[in-house]
């Protein structure tokens, strides 16, 4: 017998599963049903389509076996089962991104990390809820020795050699004193029909029959009641995406997304389709109600599972549904694949492709449904996926859905106090000039309304798109249009002005001459140059990216192939407001040192609105102080 130690992660997992977790212990018992279907899953594959398995005999099928006197509840597959390298692999580590993610975001306070656990799938070690200790016997199809794990939860596991009548898995929990009701047969069966009515494979456990007792005319006992037992099967087994939309109940829909999630919540969305014709598929998504914790990661775990003709065949492929519907949860299955081709083939399959791109419109199309019919539920959807679901627009990424995307998000605008979408706000632009303005920044919202790049709009009264998540300032410089507008920065809006307009504005610049002058010679090269603007109504100054400099265009290419980080931003145009008091105020001003100050305070101002550091804070301060002790 050789001892081993769990991973540390496995140990955490371990510890939360036998110390925190008091509700909800039933899920052990679909964790491990879920595992028993995926080895049953795998091994019909292999059977199908690896000649080295042609030998292999696949019965399929799940036993559940209660034994009151020996404290132990059973649970024994016909699957694929396990080597000890798999043993070794499988049943001592933790290598799902997702129960890493969830290991740290662990808060220490046992019952909001009970909550979080019940977000995910926390597998084998479930059954370490209800039991003291496990014992797993197991045997990997095509090979002839048998291994057994046997672990008390306690960080040590031990693997020895045994026997096993044919390939599979069993599983042994020894009970723990207080957990009686899993050895009764109703409350198992009634688990399963709950959490596993509707994996492909049939589970069947002992049931026990009363048989009345039978009596003659008079009424005298001729033979005393019995019990029989009959092994029964105490599920559906039918897979319930195969079953007509008709006949499944919007439970049925639920507990099949838990059982294939592991979810403890109720999914948001179920959309369930048949295609018949050409191409003949199915497909069944699920919208969760709460983001995946692992969504975030590049190692995040796909949520689609992959049936050819029922036959499982993956749940491990990102390239099923593209990255930014990587929350959705599902099958797809189709009898119109090859099953026995490599991943790499099978990915650039036509019908698989034309199955992914229609799937994706359905998609898209059912959540603009849902956005029509319940806006709050959609605003719940938006909450949690609107971050997501924008990466779509990404370089055009997916152009042929781009505009369905946009449709689908929600923005802030710098008019309405509520989010609103696309279409809506496209209807309240100006109709001849098809402009959407937007501005980004990575900053709050509230900062960002107030921008000085915004005066101009406000004073108008035109109303601008405030993207002010990090992802926007990433994305929507790459999204150009929206049917017939365009998208344009505030920084790039023209607007027209009148003959009136343009002759005030030019008598204002040659009487502001010797401060804009002024300003350029005190701040020299941290500006291109100074100049006036008649676009600001609150703010004294703005600052202004030159998009004619070479370097400004050259940063931009930078930026784009990811490499903006290093390239030094181009010295910006210094914008002044000839219409406000303290501009006014500095051009009849003779302290030259004081117009110099303002000139270095005024332009770190602006720096600070636009959200970006001050080379020299102190110098900032300096000057800021020598102003305000000369107002004094
Ligand atoms: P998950 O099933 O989510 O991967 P688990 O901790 O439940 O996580 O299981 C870890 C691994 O152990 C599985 O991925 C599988 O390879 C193996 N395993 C668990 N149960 C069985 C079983 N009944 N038959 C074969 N392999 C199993």
């Amino acid at each position: 017998m050789a001892k081993h130690q769990f991973q540390t992660e496995a140990k955490q997992i371990l510890q939360l599963m036998i110390h925190s977790l008091y509700s909800n212990k039933e899920i052990f018992l679909r964790e491990l049903v879920s595992n028993s279907s995926d080895a049953l899953d795998k091994l019909n594959m292999l059977v199908l389509t690896d000649e080295k398995y042609k030998s292999v005999t696949f019965a399929p099928r799940v036993d559940i076996i209660a034994d009151k006197e020996a404290k132990t509840l059973t649970l024994k597959d016909s699957g694929i089962g396990m080597n000890e390298e798999d043993l070794m692999n499988n049943l001592g580590t933790i290598a799902k991104s997702g129960t890493k993610a969830f290991l740290e975001n662990l808060s220490g306070d046992q019952k909001k990390d009970s909550q979080l656990i019940g977000q995910f799938g926390v597998g084998f070690y479930a059954s370490f809820m209800v039991a003291d200790s496990v014992e797993v016997i197991t045997k990997k199809a095509g090979e002839d020795q048998a291994f057994k794990w046997t672990s008390k939860g306690d960080g040590e596991f031990d693997v020895e050699k045994c026997e096993r009548d044919g390939h599979g898995t069993t599983i042994t929990m020894h009970l723990k004193e207080d957990e009686e009701e899993f050895y009764e047969t109703h409350r198992i069966t009634s688990i399963i029909e709950k959490y596993s009515n509707h994996i492909p494979f049939a589970i069947f456990m002992d049931k026990e029959t009363h048989i009345p007792a039978e009596t003659d005319d008079d009424g005298k006992e001729t033979k005393p009641s019995s019990t029989e037992i009959n092994n029964e099967q105490i599920n559906k087994a039918n897979a319930l995406w195969t079953i007509a939309k008709s006949e499944i109940k919007k439970d049925e829909y639920n507990e099949f997304y838990k059982s294939i999630s592991h979810d403890s919540q109720d999914p948001m969305l179920t959309i369930h389709n048949r295609a018949e014709g050409t191409l003949e598929y199915t497909t069944l998504f699920y919208v969760p109600a709460k983001a995946p914790m692992d969504m975030y990661r590049v190692d995040y775990q796909p949520g689609i599972k992959l049936y050819i003709n029922r036959v499982f065949v993956t749940d491990d492929d990102k390239d099923l549904m593209p990255t930014y519907l990587r929350f959705l949860k599902g099958v797809i299955d189709s009898s119109d694949l090859p099953m026995n081709v490599s991943r790499e083939i099978l990915q650039n399959n036509k019908v698989l492709t034309k199955i992914k791109n229609t799937s994706v419109k359905k998609v898209l199309s059912e959540l603009a449904k849902m956005a029509k019919k319940d806006s709050e539920k959609y605003d719940a959807f938006h909450d949690e996926f609107g971050n997501v679901l924008k990466e779509g627009l990404y370089n055009n990424f997916d152009n042929s859905n781009k505009e369905s995307i946009l449709e689908l998000l929600r923005f802030n605008t710098l008019q309405s106090d509520k989010k609103v979408g696309i279409a809506e706000f496209a209807e309240k632009a100006d109709q001849d000039k098809k402009e959407i303005y937007f501005i980004t920044g990575k900053s709050t919202l509230g900062m960002l309304k107030s921008s000085p790049a915004l005066e101009r709009f406000k004073s108008r009264n035109i109303d601008v798109l405030v993207l002010n998540e990090e992802v926007d300032t990433i994305i929507f410089p790459t999204v150009t249009e929206y049917k017939e507008y365009k998208f344009v920065n505030v920084t790039d809006a023209k607007f027209e002005e009148s003959e009136e307009e343009k002759k005030v504005e030019e008598e204002k610049s040659k009487e502001f001459t010797d401060i804009t002058d002024e300003f350029k010679k005190a701040l020299g090269d941290k500006v291109k140059k100074v100049e006036l603007t008649f676009d600001l109504t609150d703010s004294p100054v703005c600052l202004k990216e030159d998009k004619e400099d070479p370097s400004y265009m050259m940063a931009q290419m930078m930026k784009q192939m990811g490499q903006g980080g290093d390239a030094p931003a181009p010295a910006p145009i210094m914008q002044i407001n000839p219409n406000h008091e303290l501009i006014k105020k500095l051009k009849e001003s003779s302290d030259v040192n004081l117009v110099d100050d303002a000139a270095f305070v005024l332009f770190d101002q602006a720096k600070l609105y636009d959200g970006q550091e001050l080379d020299d804070t102190a110098e900032f301060i300096t000057k800021l102080n020598r102003i305000m002790t000369k107002a004094l």
